[in-house]
């Protein structure tokens, strides 16, 4: 059988009454993006449901990409008949009789989208149901628990017939909670915090803090595949890298050992919210979890904060290290973060952070380095490099070559 339709349902923002149209032009034009190379299908969004109109275009791919696509609660491979009812028996057959289903238990759940259709969802059910048992042997109905749920809904202009709902990826379509700043390292922890930023309906910028020659170009190939992973979930993320050798070394002759972690922090805080006022974001992430490290304690953090008032989002404050693993299993990025390259903060990290810095001290500390024109000569020397979905990252020179 050929389908010819997928069907869309929004889930949680469907709830959202006011933003709606807002929130369904975003997702089309998420999905539009995210299904490019598929240049013969046809996108028609409603109030409630989007059709995907195939043409052809192999369903199977199509599933896959739409799988990892933000404010999809779930979705379904779908025929579609005129809203007659033969046709709609008929179309029912042939959907069931696709799935083998003898010795199997079924229900037909009908729904009138259109009120004027002459039969009620009841009667619906019944003339479905009693035309598919007619038709095919050893198929019972349980309307409890069946195997196959044929859903059925009359619509104004055509009647759709699907069969097995597919889990789409939950949250909002990215972009319209707005755009932030994640801070990516190499790490487990921070691709994992854009994701569920992502999730949330954010639209991510990377930024990347990089030390050469203490840090190797295979470190930044790191959070460039990191970077990639994360455009599963929408077109393209722009990533910008930051030269932040010189503020390093010069953190390490001026400031005292035991702060030079919380420095180090201040110093990549108030440069990424100078990109963030930069690329008009209103917002920084980072994969910080309470207590994980030394810079992560309560204290540490009220200390490193001082630099800015923008929020500062941190999806994995409150989460175990397990918990976060599972995740970046789950969304893949676990093996290419457990890839063993150094990161600029482990390579030059003191032998006993503080753990409860002080805002006086670090405030003193600082006082006699003009950071302000450090800060100002990283984000003018920071390269930018935009990683597309679409794009494979396979030829290295090319990559490369961007820097
Ligand atoms: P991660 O897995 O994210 O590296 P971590 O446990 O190693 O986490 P830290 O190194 O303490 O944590 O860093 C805390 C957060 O600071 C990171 O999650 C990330 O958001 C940010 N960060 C650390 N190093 C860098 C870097 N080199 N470039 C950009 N952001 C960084
Ligand atoms: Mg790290």
């Amino acid at each position: 059988m050929q389908y010819e339709h997928i069907l869309i349902r929004y889930g949680e923002l469907s709830t959202k009454k006011r933003n709606r149209n807002y929130f369904v032009n975003r997702l089309k034009k998420n999905i539009k993006g995210k299904l490019r190379e598929f240049e013969n299908i046809e996108i028609e969004k409603q109030r409630d449901r989007m059709y995907i109109k195939l043409n052809d275009e192999p369903y199977e791919k199509i599933i896959e990409k739409l799988s990892s696509i933000f404010g999809i609660h779930s979705f379904s491979l779908a025929i579609k008949t005129l809203s007659d009812i033969e046709k709609i028996k008929e179309g029912a057959l042939e959907a069931i009789k696709e799935l083998g289903p003898e010795g199997k238990t079924f229900k037909v759940t009908a729904k009138r989208a259109n009120k004027q259709f002459p039969l009620n969802s009841n009667e619906l059910n019944y003339e479905i149901g009693s035309h598919i048992l007619r038709n095919i042997q050893d198929l019972t109905v349980n309307v409890h628990e069946p195997d196959i749920n044929l859903r059925v809904e009359v619509r104004h202009n055509a009647t759709y017939i699907t069969f097995k709902d597919i889990s789409g990826a939950g949250g909002f379509p990215v972009g319209t909670s707005g755009k932030a700043m994640l801070m990516l390292s190499g790490g487990i922890d921070s691709p994992v915090a854009g994701y569920l930023a992502m999730k949330r309906g954010l639209e991510v910028e990377a930024v990347h803090f990089y030390s050469p020659p203490f840090t190797s170009e295979r470190s930044k190939q790191k959070v460039i595949d990191l970077a990639k992973k994360l455009t599963d979930y929408t077109d393209s993320i722009k990533l910008h890298i930051v030269p932040f050798t010189n503020i390093q070394q010069v953190i390490q002759q001026k400031i005292p050992d035991n702060y030079t972690m919380t420095s180090t922090r201040r110093l990549m805080l108030q440069i990424t919210d100078q990109l963030r006022q930069k690329n008009d974001a209103l917002a920084i992430i980072n994969g910080e979890s309470l207590g994980q490290v030394a810079s992560q304690t309560l204290e540490s953090m009220y200390t490193i904060n001082e630099v800015t008032s923008t929020p500062i989002i941190r999806p994995l404050i409150t989460m175990d290290k397990l918990e976060i693993i599972d995740i970046s299993k789950q969304i893949d990025t676990h093996d290419i973060s457990i890839r063993p390259y150094e990161d600029c903060c482990t390579i030059f990290t003191p032998t006993s952070p503080k753990t409860k810095p002080k805002r006086d001290k670090i405030n003193h500390f600082e006082s006699f380095v003009d950071f302000d024109s450090l800060i100002s000569e990283a984000v003018s020397g920071t390269e930018t490099i935009v990683i597309r979905n679409d794009k494979e990252l396979t030829n290295k020179e090319n990559i490369e070559s961007l820097f």
